[in-house]
């Protein structure tokens, strides 16, 4: 037998983050009232002429850049000809033989800890169809046409991904991407992320590859990782029974946990493609893609590196504060204005991130801004209060509009520092405690901790904790 290797390449459907559709003034806005949304040129109607829209144009530019791809200089709009009830012109507009981003890379870092390269063949502008509704009206299917004219950056990768699992990650690593440089929403229930996946299998030794099945419209990421397991099983229970694989069309069926033949696959040439008569050539200058360059954030990949590199996070703390572009500014200001990374690193991902989750807020949302939190840290720092008494005064700055000081100073939260204060209280719990006195001397170290909380009960929890510890730890030795 021989061993089999999966080979699969994406297409990915990233929607443009446009207030109004590709060709017409329409708005994009979801959850409308079905065909509330679909106006003359997005029905088809005799007579319109599409007039394209400029962001959408400069949204692909920027994914271009992002993925050090090249942008043409010139690319033509396509007419992509095919029937179906959800496309009333009969013809999809697409880009066909010239797309505006070619040849750009996503890199992955594999679990092995490898760097892999996947390289991205193009990324062409087309308009979305509408959508077919089979479960309202019982026997009969209506059309919401709100989606069609939808601006649509088809991103497609050259087959160079070898298993399930590398498909789903470069999918991840895409989606923070073009979320990270604001293309997309990302939003994969609504609609805006949506993959077709090739699949096909070969000999392992074999330069040929075999043929593939083209699985549509898988919306989230654990689909893709199943539907794309079950086509590689499929495909060798196929060929090892002497059967061979036809190009062809599957669906995924969530339910039932399978693919299934939708259609035979067509060739490119059954589409008719055509320049779009009623659409001029996109033209972009050498000064438009340096200004776009130039707008261009750091990245979140290359801010990862930099966290690991100049702060010394780990993996998972770089990758969370770099993996969103509000959150990584966030942090990186707090770390500015309180002047440890550190520390900012873990209020970030601890407090913060917590609050959010816990009152359901999206990142935009924060109670708290970066200015407000330094102030806090700095508190921690000057050792005013201690990281516990931090977390309170935290939660107060949360819940209302004050700077840490005022909360510190109007609950009376400053920590007791004073040695000669704290002395005193741990004098008077080992006098009178000397039956746990006996015990730590006997050497059950355990009882130290009696000790301590003793001493910070009596202090309302005001009591510097180290301060606290050392003074024990001599009175109790001596
Ligand atoms: P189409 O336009 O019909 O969808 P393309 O030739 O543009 O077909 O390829 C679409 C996708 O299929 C690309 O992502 C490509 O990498 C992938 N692909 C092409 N051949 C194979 C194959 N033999 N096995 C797996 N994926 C493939
Ligand atoms: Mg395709």
């Amino acid at each position: 037998m021989p061993r089999w290797q999966p080979v699969i390449g994406l297409e990915i459907h990233v929607q443009l983050s446009t207030e109004s559709k590709i060709f017409s003034g329409a708005s994009t806005a979801f959850g409308a009232e079905p065909n509330s949304q679909a106006c003359a040129v997005d029905l088809g109607l005799p007579g319109v002429l599409p007039v394209l829209n400029e962001r959408a144009v400069a949204l692909a530019i920027r994914f271009g850049l992002a993925i050090g791809a090249s942008i043409a200089e010139r690319s033509v709009f396509a007419r992509k000809n095919y029937f179906y009830p959800d496309l009333p012109k009969g013809y999809q507009i697409s880009q066909y033989a010239e797309p505006i981003v070619n040849h750009g890379r996503l890199c992955l870092t594999l679990p092995s800890g490898e760097e892999k390269e996947i390289r991205i063949l193009r990324a062409h502008l087309e308009e979305d169809a509408g959508k077919s509704v089979h479960d309202l009206f019982p026997g009969q299917s209506g059309i919401d046409l709100n989606r069609a004219g939808t601006p649509l950056l088809e991103v497609v990768t050259e087959p160079d991904l070898s298993s399930a699992a590398e498909a789903v990650q470069y999918m991840r690593t895409l989606h923070t991407l073009v979320r990270f440089i604001g293309i997309c929403d990302g939003n994969m229930q609504e609609g805006s992320f949506r993959c077709d996946a090739n699949v096909s299998v070969k000999p392992a030794d074999s330069p040929t590859l075999g043929t593939r099945a083209e699985i549509k419209n898988l919306n989230s990421f654990r689909f893709v990782e199943r539907a794309i397991n079950h086509e590689i099983e499929r495909q060798i229970e196929l060929l090892e029974s002497g059967g061979k694989v036809v190009q062809e069309t599957r669906l995924y069926d969530p339910d039932r946990d399978e693919t299934r033949s939708m259609r035979s696959k067509e060739d490119a040439h059954d589409y008719r493609y055509f320049p779009d008569p009623d659409l001029l050539p996109i033209v972009i200058s050498a000064d438009e893609i340096a200004a776009a360059r130039a707008a261009l954030p750091e990245l979140p990949q290359q801010r990862e590196a930099r966290y690991l590199r100049e702060f010394g996070l780990n993996r998972e703390e770089a990758e969370a504060l770099s993996s969103e572009l509000p959150v990584a500014e966030y942090f990186e200001a707090l770390a500015a204005q309180c002047g440890d990374a550190r520390q900012a690193a873990n209020w970030v991902s601890g407090e913060v991130f917590a609050a959010l989750n816990r009152d359901a807020l999206p990142f935009s949302e924060i109670r708290v801004s970066s200015g407000r939190l330094a102030g806090l840290l700095t508190r921690i720092q000057d050792q005013t209060v201690s990281n516990s008494m931090a977390k309170q005064v935290f939660e107060a700055m949360w819940q209302g509009p004050e700077d840490a000081d005022a909360i510190i100073e109007a609950r009376g939260l400053r920590q007791v520092t004073d040695s000669g204060e704290i002395e005193a209280l741990v004098d008077a719990v080992i006098s009178e405690n000397p039956d746990q006195v006996a015990q730590f001397r006997a050497g059950k170290d355990k009882v130290f901790g009696f000790f301590v909380g003793q001493v910070m009960k009596r202090s309302k929890g005001k009591a510097n904790p180290q301060t606290v510890n050392d003074l024990v730890v001599s009175k109790l030795k001596t």
